[in-house]
């Protein structure tokens, strides 16, 4: 699903350059459910937006759906990131003057499905997270966990190839990550593949799979045996 190959990223800051990607090599299959493990300034966020066609690598390839991603203009980069990926933020960036069901029909707007269609695809995807009840609300007459959910059926609406997720839980106290790490873990459970980005070992436990960034190379590349939601609560 997922391939690359000798990755370089370097910040250029004035005369000086903070190289952090320093030649990253690795793929995901299908289905997978992977976290990129490491502290505060180790490459993580300048992974995943790479990986989410928010920004460019410097050097290396990089494959998404058997699909070279390099040199592709703003109309393309944005019709495959629409097609292939979803995205979930720390912050939850929901739109503040938007329910939750209007929120979720967002992305559905920038595919051109009309409203009709789009409401009803947003109402199923906020009964799966558990939010059908909740429709009418503004984010900001939602507790943290509920934001984040509204944040997963949006990210899920477009019926991504691919989650990646920043710091899901990072906004989120701990009972409260672990039923959004659930949730996770039953969308993969699906079959859908997901990257979480995350700098707690609780959370990466969650997951099948840790990759360890350390300054921006990957140290260790591991296999786990997840550890399921309500083991923890
Ligand atoms: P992490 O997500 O693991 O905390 P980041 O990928 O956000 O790490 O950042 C890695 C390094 O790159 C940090 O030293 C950070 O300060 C720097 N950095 C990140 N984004 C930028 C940017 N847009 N311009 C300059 N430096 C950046
Ligand atoms: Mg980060």
């Amino acid at each position: 699903m997922i391939e690359i190959k000798d990755l370089h990223k370097s910040y250029k800051m004035g005369s000086n350059s903070l190289h952090v990607l320093k030649g990253i090599n690795f793929s995901v299959a299908e289905g997978e459910l992977v976290s990129i493990m490491g502290s505060s300034g180790s490459g993580k966020s300048t992974l995943l937006n790479i990986l989410g066609m928010l920004d460019e690598a410097d050097e290396g390839s990089y494959t998404l759906d058997g699909v070279a991603i390099k040199n592709l203009n703003e109309k393309i980069a944005a019709r495959y990131r629409n097609k292939f990926l979803g995205f979930i933020f720390q912050s939850f960036n929901l739109i503040s003057y938007k329910n939750a069901l209007d929120n979720v029909a967002l992305p559905l707007y920038y595919q051109g499905i009309k409203r009709g269609e789009r409401i009803d695809k947003a109402m199923s995807y906020l009964e799966k997270v558990g939010l059908a009840d909740w429709a009418g609300h503004l984010p900001n007459e939602l507790s943290g966990g509920q934001k984040q959910r509204v944040a997963i059926a949006r990210a899920l609406a477009s019926d991504p190839k691919v989650l990646l997720a920043d710091e899901p839980t990072g906004a989120l106290d701990s009972k409260t990550s672990y039923d959004v790490m659930n949730l996770i873990q039953e969308i993969n459970d699906e079959g859908r593949t997901i990257l979480v980005v995350t700098h707690e070992p609780d959370i990466a436990a969650m997951t099948k799979r840790i990759v360890n960034l350390k300054d921006g190379r990957i140290i260790q590349d591991t296999k786990v045996n997840q550890v399921r939601a309500q083991q923890n609560v």
